[in-house]
């Protein structure tokens, strides 16, 4: 690992060079081996209760070679469109493995969903009798909560309260015995009310709002849950100066309120689930630019060779993502760029006013400028604004290869959705 504690990179700079040799710039590296100690950590930890499942969100970071590795390494899949189902059965994650948290949902997604055999969580009360009408109600039915004014949000995903997802507490309590004389057996309760948190104890607070509700459920309905999914939104450390949120910390806590709730009830054994992503890829993704133009105005730019269309989260929330350049990790940063892509957007800016070393440009001597922390709703939330074409996708393997798991966009695949008589020659 090349660079500061916490904020590295997999390759020298000769490797690297090596590599942009072969896969011309932009693209994302995701470091497979990282990936799988990371998940091995996320497992580790909660150990502490009788069943846990992670099932990873599939919209962070959607290509099946990585689902693979995840699978592997025990994860299953969540996920909420009808392409995110095939990917997971593409990387051969089935049935229960697959938690289907959609919202808005179209018929035809969840009869898909039933076909494959996922776990249906439901995100709105009149769904019931939807899900009834167009598919079925299956044997096992998870049911997502929004707890409102009973729990404060953070800045991405909002207050609970303005919050688009889930069922009311009353509406909780009256869908589980619906659910039940409709056929239902077995049941889940999900919830996720933060985006980016890195406070364990907020999430430990989450549980403890699903443990109270699970009893709550036993005592006024009878109905026992199998689980609890405690969704995603577990933050990681952008900036060097964060610390990453400590696992071990965060499961105990867990459990602390497991013992305290879910015990003295009987309702043990409960099983935990997730749907991280962020935590699970975000650190162990970076996307590598050149820098091509260097630019001297009121500020001082730098002009890369990826853009917005490629990364958005700078442009859409002012997200900071660390930044280093190849083989200068340890140089004095002396200057302050906005480090820019080239979309006709003034806030296609991957940084602004950072201070760094001083960078050379040039269309193939340029440096090679490393954006860390993508690995997870990076690349997937591109898009083809200005007819920008995505750039692709390597993974680092554990013996060091490099194997190429998505092409660069074409201008045959921006054209492809065009009617083939505009793209035939009149003559
Ligand atoms: C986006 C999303 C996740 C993953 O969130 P992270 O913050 O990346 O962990 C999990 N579940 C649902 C329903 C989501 O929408």
């Amino acid at each position: 690992m090349i660079g500061r504690p916490g904020k590295s990179f997999p390759l020298s700079k000769a490797q690297l060079e090596k590599v942009v040799q072969q896969y011309p710039t932009p693209f994302y590296l995701y470091d497979e081996a990282g990936i799988r100690q990371n998940a091995r950590a996320i497992r580790q930890a909660f150990s502490c209760f009788p069943v846990f499942k992670e099932h990873y969100a599939v919209k962070a970071l959607p290509n099946p070679f990585m689902l693979k590795i995840l699978a592997e390494e025990g994860f299953g899949a969540d996920c909420s469109s009808l392409p995110e189902l095939l990917l997971a059965e593409m990387a051969g994650i089935r049935g229960e493995e697959v938690m289907f948290t959609s919202n808005e949902t179209p018929a035809q997604e969840y009869q898909t969903a039933l076909n494959m055999g996922a776990i249906i969580n439901l995100d709105d009360f009149t769904h019931i009798a939807f899900l009834e009408q167009k598919a079925r109600i299956p044997e096992l039915i998870s049911c997502r909560y929004n707890p409102g004014p009973l729990k404060a949000g953070n800045a991405i995903i909002g207050n609970p309260e303005e919050a688009k997802y889930g069922f009311t507490r009353e509406q909780i309590l009256k869908a589980f015995p619906l659910l039940r004389d409709k056929g239902a057996r077995r049941f889940a309760l999900h919830t996720m009310v933060a985006s980016n948190e890195l406070n364990p104890a907020y999430h430990i607070e989450t549980a403890r709002i699903l443990f109270e509700l699970a009893v709550e459920l036993q005592v006024k309905t009878g109905i026992r849950l199998e689980f609890v999914n405690l969704g995603g939104g577990v933050g990681i450390p952008y900036k060097p100066e964060q610390e990453p949120l400590n696992y071990a910390y965060l499961a105990e806590g867990i459990r602390k309120a497991y013992d305290a709730i879910i015990l003295p009830a009987g309702l043990d054994p409960l099983g935990i689930h997730t749907e991280w992503a962020r935590v699970v890829s975000g650190p162990y993704g970076w996307l590598v630019a050149r820098a091509i133009h260097g630019k001297h105005i009121y500020r001082e730019y730098i002009g890369l060779d990826g853009c917005m269309a490629d990364l958005m989260r700078p442009g859409l929330y002012g997200a900071y993502h660390h930044i280093t350049i190849a083989g200068k990790e340890d140089a004095p940063a002396t200057e302050t760029y906005d480090v820019v892509g080239s979309l006709c957007e003034n806030n296609d800016k991957f940084a602004v006013q950072r201070k760094l070393p001083k960078i050379e440009v040039g269309e193939s001597t340029g440096d090679l400028v490393v954006i860390h922390d993508v690995g997870a709703h990076g690349r997937a939330m591109g898009f083809n604004y200005n007819g920008k074409l995505r750039c692709g996708e390597l993974l680092l393997r554990p013996d060091g290869s490099i194997t190429l798991i998505r092409r660069k966009e074409t201008i045959e695949d921006y054209f492809a959705t065009l009617p083939s008589s505009i793209l035939k020659p009149k003559t």
